[in-house]
């Protein structure tokens, strides 16, 4: 039975949807202002292993991934300017067309690392009448109180506005009172907005919406993922997943809106993915570490190489990535696809299908289920390649371990042996085994022109690519 980590109990417990076999799930997605660099794009990943597990243990999974494009703050505690507006004045464009730009290159990144596409992928800006509605039901309930500058959440309304983070409220007086001397009718240094009056350091906004207490302005980042997960999964979400910086403040946060909105619990298991480090330090785009996955490609390496790279380290580890690290992840997958290459090579001539292998499809679900330990079920796809089976049943099985690990495998060993190549293997197997070894030879020097190697073997010839 699948077992994860959740968040909020600190404990691993059995996962059980709130549907027999359904799960809704929400990933807090980017704020799309700039590139994500690399170490986003491995949260983005992790959440693509947790959906690909679901779907391999049989769960259908409703999936949503939003795209902020408005609100979010240089700082998530409501200080600083919106990174749109930003972003916007960066590049001299309008925060819409900013948005357009990096939703699709986002999108390319993310398609490239092979994640599979959520089901939703709603854009706050089209969820603003939502924001709204879910912000007066909170100042009906009186848990939001209205100022000259903005419409705050009041923490101190809502009991267990710490049950996620586990903070004292102590420290958070000290923490959030920090820098937020913006606005001094805020009742509690805590307090968070979700909306900004389009007035004080915002008065200038690019983006802003009418509203019903009395002024013009935006929603605050975290109202939008409470608004969006409410309209698309409902009032109770079976996973939430994000970031481990999220805890402390942007989820702590949905919780309070959520669950003082609906009176209903908000969520059932917390995920969080631990950061990405650059030589054993936070990636800084000021520090030039941001790197980017075209930066990665610029090095030479595969989209898969980084992906693999990924799979090495458990979501709730750090991992540190460096470009050698990232070197012995690439050898290790062509490691990988060599091995995979030879029993495809041999499974060809044999043209049987091949069956799963039992004990290591149930040693690979074990590990999965073990809280996503993906770094095992990788060493299970190893051992499995070199395990003493049938090579259509290992490369079956390799297949059906791909649907979690997403490397491409059997995509990829299609496309480097083209069908005109293969009919060429074909033809000179059929010619040596009439002894026409002339010809034979012939139609070896017609494979290498192509860009392929053959070599011959007891039970066959063995095709490669020259270059992998
Ligand atoms: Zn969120």
């Amino acid at each position: 039975m699948l077992q994860l980590y959740n968040t909020i109990s600190r404990r691993q417990e059995p996962f059980t949807p709130l549907e027999s076999k359904k799960v809704r799930f929400y990933h807090c997605g980017p704020t799309v202002y700039w590139t994500q660099h690399i170490g986003n794009l491995r949260g983005m990943t992790m959440a693509d292993l947790l959906v690909r597990t679901l779907l391999y243990l049989g769960y259908e999974v409703v999936h949503v991934r939003n795209y902020t494009d408005v609100g979010h703050l240089t700082s998530d505690m409501d200080v600083g300017e919106d990174k749109m507006e930003k972003g916007a004045k960066r590049e001299g464009k309008t925060p819409q067309e900013i948005a357009d730009k990096y939703i699709r290159i986002f999108e390319t990144d993310t398609a490239v690392l092979n994640l599979l596409a959520p089901k939703y992928k709603p854009r706050a800006t089209d969820y603003i009448t939502e924001m709204k509605d879910m912000i007066q039901a909170l100042v009906d309930k009186g848990y939001a109180y209205v100022t000259d500058l903005a419409v705050y959440f009041d923490v101190s309304r809502f009991e267990g506005y710490n049950k996620l983070s586990r903070q004292k409220m102590e420290e958070l007086d000290a923490g959030a009172g920090k820098g937020d001397v913006q606005d001094p009718a805020k009742r509690h240094p805590a307090d968070f907005a979700l909306w900004f009056f389009k007035a004080g350091v915002h008065k200038n906004a690019l983006q802003t919406w009418p509203s019903p207490w009395g002024k013009e302005g935006f929603p605050g980042w975290h109202i939008e993922c409470s608004a969006m997960s409410r309209k698309l999964l409902g009032r109770t979400l079976d996973i939430h997943m994000g970031g481990v910086e999220h805890i402390p403040v942007h989820h702590t946060n949905e919780i309070a809106q959520s669950e003082a909105a609906s009176g209903e619990r908000f969520v059932n298991y917390w995920l969080h993915n631990e950061h990405l480090l650059v030589n054993g330090r936070k990636m800084a785009k000021s520090e030039g570490t941001g790197y980017s996955l075209s930066e990665v490609g610029e090095k030479g390496f595969d989209p898969m190489d980084l992906r693999y790279f990924f799979l090495q380290a458990h979501y709730r580890s750090r991992q540190n990535f460096t470009w050698e690290a990232l070197s012995a992840a690439a050898a290790a997958r062509d490691n990988l696809m060599r091995k995979a290459f030879v029993l495809k090579s041999l499974v060809l001539p044999v043209g049987s299908k091949g069956a799963i292998i039992g004990k290591y499809n149930s040693e690979f679900e074990e590990a999965i289920s073990d809280d996503l330990n993906i770094p095992q079920a990788l060493a299970v796809a190893w051992q499995l390649l070199d395990g003493k089976h049938k090579p259509q049943d290992i490369l079956t099985t390799l297949y059906d371990f791909d649907r979690v690990l997403g490397l491409r495998i059997r995509e990829s060993l299609e496309r480097q042996i083209p069908a005109e190549v293969m009919e060429l293997v074909d033809r000179r197997e059929r010619l040596r085994s009439e002894k026409r070894f002339a010809e034979a030879d012939n139609v070896r020097q017609q494979i290498e022109e192509k860009g392929y190697l053959v070599e011959d073997k007891d039970k066959g010839s063995v095709v490669k690519p020259k270059e992998f």
